[in-house]
């Protein structure tokens, strides 16, 4: 992975950038700079969106301009204050602020459908009665022209009169529709009599019952840019087909024409980031809610110990394209990795816990012992660690018949205790019923103390420990790859029964870890590395309730060959 040096950072504006800096050098919007980020209150934010805010807010950031934070809350059924809290929540902990300009579409559905009845005057739309399987067959296709509706001809009166009906819940849910009166026989599919308006009789998080009618996104969305006098509207390639809808609508009304613009949304291996896809996950119970450690959501990164600093690092990384592209989530764990080494404190904990006998060691309270606690920051200095007579260590630095490229301890042979001494194994004991290894009798050298060799001798490698009679206990999660396949959602059959492929390894619960008496001290958001195993925080949903269980976040090194 290469590191983008600050020079070239400064020098090279991505295309969206490059936009915003030409217009501000321009005059276009006499040097304003508005961005919004657009969430729809139906989920959860994930990965994906960082990188929409992260371009939105910073964009706003570098141009001396405002982000507005507005939900596009305009389907009822599938919508949820849950969603708007956790989205509030996560934009702010990402480190981006809004100040006072937090809005919402549904705070425009009376101008929305003042625009909707101007539009109905000037003979641009009309109240349809066709079915929503009629309206599709109707369409058309990319190669054949759409076929217009029977109602297209209505009188400006008779839609007058209908569309308020319809605002007074006359009609049943799907008995007719507000369409714009584009052009049928355009190749522009989006252009062919879209529609804007559709009943659906359902309470809505905001306005309660007091609409029946909601507008559908390109109608709505547009126009709120041009309320908010956005500037530059930033959104995902899909919609680059919209756009003369986009614009389309601000000329027919005459009003504030804001500039729509597309860049290729992130796609990250080993998981999904459809919301839709991540609700089943959560409502077929696969994962522990929407903020699981191994979701892509924001709200779930938190969870499992990332930090907005490695996120933030990743959008930045990742930059801004106009062709869709795949990013390994190694990118991703890789940021983190960067941001934790600085600031993490090194820690001894062992998961896999084996128990060992210093034979030779005095029997009673052990001694202290001086730790770094960040090799990479010297003002975090050093603590003292517990060592006595009885220690774990990791099951896997052990080997009774070990292979040839195997350097830790086996039967006879002498290991490094990090800060401690030389240890050498002496006795294997098993269990006698099933032979598994309970524990290893071992002898060290009084004379190695802090880890350093007495006599110039060498041992071929240095392995981590916890004394046991001072240890602490706690359970710790261990992750991988919610999903094993690069894309789980490869091809129609694939997304289909995506569910069943979800990893079963991707959580291990690993009880009775042993861990040195200074990680009791740890809080929830506070990162350790766990030397040699990787980086590892309190589970903050979980710390809530009273348990102290700890993530992994990260191993210390990519698996990825
Ligand atoms: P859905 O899954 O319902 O289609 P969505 O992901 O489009 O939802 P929105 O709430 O509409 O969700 O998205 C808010 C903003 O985030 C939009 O501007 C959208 O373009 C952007 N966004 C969504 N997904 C990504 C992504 N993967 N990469 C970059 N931006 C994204
Ligand atoms: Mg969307």
């Amino acid at each position: 992975m290469k590191e983008i040096g600050m020079e070239e950072k400064k020098h090279s504006l991505d295309f969206v950038r490059q936009m915003v800096a030409d217009d501000c050098a321009s005059g276009k919007y006499s040097g304003r700079v508005v961005t919004r980020f657009p969430p729809e209150p139906n989920g959860y934010l994930h990965i994906g969106h960082a990188k929409s805010i992260c371009l939105n807010f910073g964009i706003a950031q570098e141009f001396g301009g405002v982000c507005h934070l507005r939900f596009d809350d305009t389907n009822p059924t599938k919508e949820d204050q849950e969603y708007i809290d956790s989205i509030i929540e996560d934009v702010r902990w990402l480190g981006f602020d809004w100040k006072d300009k937090l809005f919402y579409a549904s705070d425009y559905f009376e101008q929305l459908y003042a625009y909707a009845v101007q539009m109905i005057k000037a003979g641009k739309a009309y109240v349809c009665d066709l079915t929503a399987e009629e309206i599709r067959s109707h369409r058309g296709t990319l190669t054949e022209a759409g076929k217009e509706s029977p109602s297209r001809h209505r009188s400006m009166e008779e839609n007058l009169s209908m569309f308020e009906k319809m605002r007074q819940g006359e009609y049943k849910d799907g008995e007719k529709v507000l369409r714009a009166k584009g052009d049928m026989a355009s190749p522009n599919v989006n252009m062919r009599d879209p529609v804007m308006y559709r009943i659906l009789h359902a309470e809505h998080h905001r306005t309660g019952n007091k609409w029946c009618i909601y507008p559908m996104y390109d109608w709505a969305h547009g126009q709120s840019d041009s309320i908010e006098k956005i500037t530059h509207s930033i959104c995902t390639l899909e919609f680059e087909n919209h756009r003369p809808l986009y614009d389309w609508f601000v000329e027919q009304l005459g009003i504030y024409h804001p500039q729509q613009i597309e860049f290729a949304r992130l796609n990250l291996t080993h998981t999904v980031m459809s919301k839709r896809k991540l609700l089943q996950l959560v409502e077929e119970k696969i994962v522990d809610g929407w903020d699981d450690p191994r979701m892509p959501t924001i709200s779930g990164l938190r969870r499992r110990g990332y930090t907005p600093e490695s996120l933030r690092d990743f959008a930045h990384r990742i930059g801004v394209a106009k062709v869709d592209n795949v990013i390994e989530v190694e990118l991703l764990e890789h940021c983190l990795r960067e941001d934790l080494n600085k600031r993490a404190l090194r820690v001894m904990a062992v998961i896999n816990p084996l128990k060992v006998i210093i034979d030779n060691y005095p029997d009673g309270a052990g001694e202290s012992l001086e730790a770094v606690n960040n090799p990479e920051d010297e003002k975090a200095g050093v603590r003292s660690v517990p060592f006595s007579k009885e220690i774990y260590i990791e099951r896997d630095d052990f080997m009774e018949n070990p292979p040839k490229d195997f350097f830790r301890l086996a039967p006879g042979r002498e290991v490094r205790l990090r800060y401690a001494y030389f240890l050498k194994c002496e006795r294997v004991v098993k269990d006698p019923q099933t032979g598994e290894i309970v524990e290893l009798h071992c002898t060290y050298d009084p004379a190695s103390r802090g880890g350093n060799s007495p006599d110039g001798r060498k041992v071929k490698s240095t392995i981590h420990w916890v004394s046991a009679l001072h240890a602490i206990e706690r359970e710790v999660r261990v992750f991988e790859h919610l999903f094993e396949e690069l894309d789980p959602l490869k091809d129609a059959a694939a997304s289909q029964d995506f569910i069943k492929r979800v990893n079963p390894k991707s959580l291990t619960i690993l009880k009775g870890c042993k861990m040195e008496p200074s990680v009791a001290e740890a809080k929830p958001g506070v990162p350790y590395q766990f030397e040699r195993l990787g980086y590892f925080s309190l589970d903050p949903r979980l710390a809530k309730q009273g348990q102290n269980i700890f993530n992994r976040a990260v191993s210390l090194k990519s698996s990825k060959k």
